[in-house]
């Protein structure tokens, strides 16, 4: 932080501080057009609308740095904003109008990608899909996808810690920034774009800034990790009796296939029926009907020694003689790898086309998952008669998205507001009682910040609260949003 900030130079005239703004972002970079600003004014699920004073989308570090300034002098509480993919309502403002949506979405170039570091620079705005293709295009990956890679932005995925199905070999968000640059409260830049394998200079303040969901910092850059691009990969679709069997069929395989083991997902056969109906190009993998299905892929980047294809066979055979998969198929091609793929990444979608739903991204150690959902299944459909409680995703990293479908015709926000609200609050009570997180993946937000202020160990809110102070003493930085008020 600098040493003068403004804020004793509080003021609320609020159209002085559009005049500044418009004069410092001119008309590209801000907007008050009620059709521009709507889409950006809801959250991907649907369960947040809020309303904005305007949506400013700066250019350059130098100009959010000089926005955020202002903002501070005219009190004018800041919304960051990226793709407006996040799952918990971090990047929707509230309904007073008092705030400015900050998208970053201008600010989409990639600075340098340099081979031999095996390293981008990518401005907050670069949206996973385009940072993948800028990579392969390099001969390198960036090893960490999801579902939303179309509109999910670097500084979004660095501000929620973002997962997806990669993260059992690679790690999560945390584990691929390198360096970081970002404008805090009171305008000041944090420049940290400078990798270093080993650095012990105290604190690692991006690592602070990571999963802060825009309450301590604005993420303007990161120097991002990048690895070899993949030779091969081999996508195996297997169908399995139980969760318990999967997690079985997890552990042999990171035995038999070491690091070739990328990924390792689950889905029950409901929600392979949810996705079958809701995308029409998508094609069973098994001719049967399984308890359970698990999507297992592993990779290879070299292109001498053993093939994929006769590890995906040993796997297979190893698997079947003990007794670990009902049926398996694995990928022969890309297009069959993608299809594959689809059907998981299909899922959040098929879902909101289904009706309303709560959802909880959850996470127990990876050896009680099995236990866990075979207890929490049928304790939440037996008590809230009609829901369905499915649970599917990264089994091999101790999370899935455990979600209660709403029963058949009701209404959907009255029906989360109520008893939805209700069975998350059961949800999370278990999960914490199993020792767990009540978000392995998509962050607080303004969703979960009530149940974060009841569940959370007391020191860990103090040492929150401490650190959202110093940083930013007035509470300009995303308002509402993970940080529980004392
Ligand atoms: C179909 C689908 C599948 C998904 N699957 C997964 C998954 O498997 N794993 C997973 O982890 N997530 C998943 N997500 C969630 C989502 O993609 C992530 O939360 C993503 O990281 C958010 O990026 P965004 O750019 O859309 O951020 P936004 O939604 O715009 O913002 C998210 C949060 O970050 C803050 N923020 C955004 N940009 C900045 C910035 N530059 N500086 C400071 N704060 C900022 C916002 O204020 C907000 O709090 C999925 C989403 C979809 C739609």
């Amino acid at each position: 932080m600098t040493d003068t900030p403004a804020f004793d130079q509080a003021a609320t005239d609020r159209s002085a501080f559009l005049a500044e703004a418009e004069t410092l972002l001119g008309p590209r970079g801000l907007t008050r057009d009620p059709e521009l600003m709507e889409p950006w004014l809801t959250d991907w699920r649907g369960r947040f609308t809020g309303a904005a004073l305007a949506m400013a989308s700066p250019a350059s570090t130098a100009e959010v740095a000089e926005l955020v300034k202002l903002c501070a002098r005219h009190r004018v509480p800041i919304v960051p904003q990226g793709g407006n993919s996040g799952m918990c309502g971090g990047a929707t403002p509230d309904k007073s109008g008092s705030a400015i949506v900050l998208s970053l979405r201008r600010m989409n170039a990639i600075r340098s990608l340099d081979t031999d570091a095996r390293q981008a620079v990518c401005e907050a705005g670069v949206i996973l899909q385009t940072l993948h293709e800028a990579a392969e295009a390099h001969g390198l990956r960036f090893p960490l996808t999801l579902g939303g890679k179309g509109s999910a932005t670097v500084g979004g995925l660095i501000s929620t810690n973002a997962g997806g199905t990669q993260v059992l070999r690679h790690g999560s968000m945390r584990a691929q920034v390198l360096g970081l640059e970002a404008v805090l409260a009171d305008g000041s830049i944090y420049r940290g774009l400078t990798a270093l394998k080993k650095d012990n200079r105290g604190f690692d303040l991006k690592q602070l800034l990571i999963g802060s969901e825009g309450t301590l910092g604005i993420v303007t850059a990161a120097t991002l990790r990048l690895v070899p691009a993949l030779r091969d990969r081999i996508t195996i679709w297997a169908g399995v009796p139980s969760l318990a069997t999967a997690r079985a069929l997890l552990l042999y395989c990171q035995d038999a296939a070491g690091a070739a083991l990328e990924g390792f997902e689950v889905m029950p056969q409901l929600t392979l029926d949810d996705v079958l109906a809701h995308v029409p190009t998508a094609r069973a993998p098994l001719a049967g009907r399984h308890e359970w299905h698990a999507l297992i892929e592993i990779v290879s980047e070299r292109d001498s020694g053993p093939s994929l294809a006769e590890l995906a066979e040993e796997l297979l055979t190893g698997a079947f003689e003990r007794g670990l998969l009902e049926d398996a198929t694995a990928s022969a091609n890309e297009a069959q790898a993608e299809a594959f793929w689809l059907i998981r990444d299909e899922i959040a979608a098929a879902e909101r086309a289904k009706g309303p739903a709560v959802q909880h991204d959850i996470s127990v150690a990876v050896e009680k998952m099995p236990e866990f959902v075979d207890y929490a299944v049928p304790l939440i459909e037996q008590a809230w008669p009609g829901t369905q409680a499915v649970a599917f995703g990264h089994l091999g990293d101790g999370n899935v998205h455990f979600h209660v479908i709403a029963p058949p015709g009701v209404e959907g926000l009255a029906w989360q507001e109520g008893p939805g609200k209700q069975i998350s609050g059961q949800v999370y009570e278990m999960v914490t009682q199993w020792g767990g997180s009540i978000s392995a993946e998509h962050g607080i937000g303004q969703l979960k910040r009530d149940e974060l202020a009841r569940l959370a160990d007391p020191v860990s809110l103090q040492m929150m609260r401490a650190v959202k102070q110093a940083l930013d003493p007035v509470g300009l930085l995303n308002p509402g949003k993970l940080v529980p008020l004392a």
